[in-house]
């Protein structure tokens, strides 16, 4: 799984509906030894928080085990290791390859070469295919369907891998999409492409104002620090927007309001307790689709 252009609208009904039954069996019974006897590598090239614990704990519920590499400066990549000469080695101990890596298409370099399921979690500035996933699954459990619905997506649009997976997925469906941001960071030329030939109607701004009471859905992001050459770029955008109580008492009262976070200052804390702030269960379901996706590659399912 390198890229969410990979799926097509039946394939995510599909993965949904694994996911639904394992949020049932987990609220239910906690585990189960689906995988028992598979084991899970996880390489992170990158920091990671969310991602990197619900794998660990998508294959650990499915009765799995993990090999957990996530300071790669104590591993041989210090030494000067090729990414394909690592996932070589790790497909000798492992039955599936979890890779974030902070280089556009290094996923696809790693299946490549290795002859046993490769999962990105983050290619660089790229895509974030799981996250997507994820994302679109928190969509439909918060708001019945996503055909018909207005989705914004607000922040850093340029460097935001989970935008370019998200909107690339909602290209599949009859969405309306507005793109706020500040003009440095705007979506990539080729992610805007992608959903005019899908026929999706696109359109982009520079003010949460100008979509806030229409948005059924709100998907902030946080400015990529870490992707900035120039440190005073970043702090010229760096608190472009912030969403307040003040601000989602104009917001529809269904609505979901969503970030794949870590948050640094776009959503304030009061915020948290609003019924249509989506953020945590959206975490949450990361983990029933991670679930989900590995029983799939592996056969299982
Ligand atoms: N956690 C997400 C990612 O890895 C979003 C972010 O870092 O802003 O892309």
């Amino acid at each position: 799984i390198t890229s969410v252009m990979q799926f097509d609208r039946g394939d995510l009904t599909y993965i949904f509906s694994v996911a639904n039954e394992m949020r049932s069996m987990v609220r239910t019974v906690g585990a189960t030894d689906l995988l028992k006897g598979y084991v899970l590598a996880n390489l992170f090239y990158e920091p990671s928080t969310r991602t990197s614990s619900s794998f660990i704990a998508a294959m650990e519920r499915l009765g799995g085990s993990v090999i957990p590499i996530h300071g790669v400066q104590y591993s041989s990549v210090s030494k000067g290791e090729s990414l394909p000469d690592t996932i070589r080695t790790l497909e000798c101990y492992a039955d599936v390859i979890v890779l974030r890596h902070p280089e556009v298409g290094a996923s696809e370099v790693a299946a490549r070469y290795a002859s046993k399921p490769v999962i990105s979690a983050g290619d660089g500035v790229g895509e974030h295919p799981t996250q997507g996933l994820l994302d679109l699954y928190t969509i439909f459990s918060e708001l019945g369907t996503v055909d018909g619905l207005h989705v914004a997506l607000i922040g850093d649009l340029k460097n935001g891998r989970t935008v370019h997976s998200l909107a690339r997925l909602l290209r599949l469906y009859e969405t309306r999409l507005t793109f706020v941001s500040p003009d440095t960071l705007r979506l990539p030329g080729d992610v805007k492409g992608q959903l005019l030939d899908a026929g999706r109607e696109v359109r982009e701004c520079a003010a949460v104002e100008d979509i806030i009471t229409d948005a059924d859905v709100l998907y902030v992001t946080r400015v990529q620090k870490e992707r900035f050459g120039d440190m005073r770029d970043y702090e010229a955008v760096k608190d472009c927007y912030t969403i307040t109580t003040e601000l989602m008492s104009r917001a529809k009262e269904h609505m979901a309001l969503m970030h794949p976070l870590p948050r640094v200052g776009e959503i304030q804390y009061d915020v948290d307790a609003d019924p249509r702030a989506a953020y945590f269960r959206q975490m949450e379901n990361g983990m029933y689709i991670r679930m989900a996706l590995l029983a799939a590659v592996l056969g299982k399912a």
